[in-house]
């Protein structure tokens, strides 16, 4: 069994339509994928469609970006209801952060004498439902500026560069114990892959886990070996799942390919049971699991 439970497509910053994700993770020998764009479900009904196409496992999900002590924080939550008020609160808000800002960024780089638009940075994100940096960086790369994602990050999107702009994170703990009421489960995303200072340390997460965290996640390419045996005994400690994944963007982020990293079934089984009791204790519907048809060969 091999289980990617992060990827993005064109409904945030990913380069691959949903279904052509679901079809790339099949071909990448999956069993099991998340979808986890930033900050939305518009993709699950089209990788949903596409799972039963090529029969492998799909599982709802979303990335959200939030914040702990003025540091940003990625949750991934899996099987919420996004239609639960106070998450699809919590989404709008930080949607409307993520258009909110392109403007102020785009002003900074005409005043660097780059000529960006706004319909340059709108033809470049595909009709995403989260506006990301990254279709900013595509829009650059399209008009010459900078060959690559990585050099528009390096030279001027990227926490600090010239033309950043910081915009609004749900507040983590809010956050937790709204996917937890939407009847979903939370991971913490790359917990420890940038930056020392800040970042949440042991006894933070056993504090997450007792207000409904259930899992993070420790194979990630920003972690190193270390950084991984060190949250993996982290997260035995605290009893909280461990998880896998490849943060795949397309061919938007370079050393992230599908199944680079992977769940084990043991830890995806716990992670699964734990949103089946969340999912029974909600006053919401939590959307399934897709499940094509075994093929027995992937
Ligand atoms: P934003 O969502 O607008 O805050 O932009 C952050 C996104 O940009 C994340 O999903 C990252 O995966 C992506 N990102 C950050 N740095 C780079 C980079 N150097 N190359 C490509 N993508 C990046
Ligand atoms: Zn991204
Ligand atoms: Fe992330
Ligand atoms: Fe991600």
């Amino acid at each position: 069994m091999r289980i990617d439970l992060h990827t993005h497509s064109r409904a945030s910053d990913g380069t691959d339509t949903p279904a052509e994700l679901v079809r790339a993770a099949a071909r990448a020998g999956l069993d099991v994928v998340a979808i986890t764009d930033h900050d939305t479900a518009d993709g699950w009904a089209e990788a949903a469609a596409a799972a039963v196409e090529v029969g492998i496992t799909l599982v709802p999900g979303m990335e959200i970006s939030t914040g702990l002590r003025g540091r940003s924080v990625h949750l991934l939550a899996y099987l919420p209801d996004p239609a639960c008020s106070p998450l699809a609160d919590e989404l709008t808000r930080v949607l409307a952060g993520r258009e909110s800002r392109v403007p102020d960024m785009l002003a900074r780089l005409r005043g660097l004498g780059i000529e960006i638009t706004a319909d340059d940075v709108r033809a470049a994100a595909h009709g995403a439902a989260a506006t990301g940096r990254p279709h900013i960086a595509d829009a650059l790369v399209g008009l010459g500026v900078v060959a690559d994602r990585t050099e528009a990050f390096d030279r001027y999107l990227g926490a600090g560069r010239v033309a950043f702009v910081n915009r609004y994170a749900a507040p983590l703990e809010t956050t937790i114990r709204a996917v937890t009421e939407a009847g979903g489960v939370s991971v913490i995303a790359h917990p420890w892959g940038r930056g020392g200072l800040g970042r949440p340390d042991e006894a933070t997460l056993a504090h997450l886990h007792d207000i409904g965290l259930a899992g993070i996640e420790v194979d990630h390419q920003d972690h190193d070996a270390a950084t991984r045996e060190r949250l993996r005994a982290i997260a035995r400690d605290i009893g909280l799942v461990a998880t896998g994944s490849s943060d795949y963007h397309g061919s938007g982020k370079v050393d992230h390919d599908l199944g680079c990293n992977t769940t084990d079934p043991g830890e995806y089984e716990r992670l699964m049971g734990l949103a089946a009791d969340a999912s029974e204790r909600s006053t919401w519907t939590s959307p399934v699991v897709t499940s094509g048809p075994a093929t027995g060969t992937a």
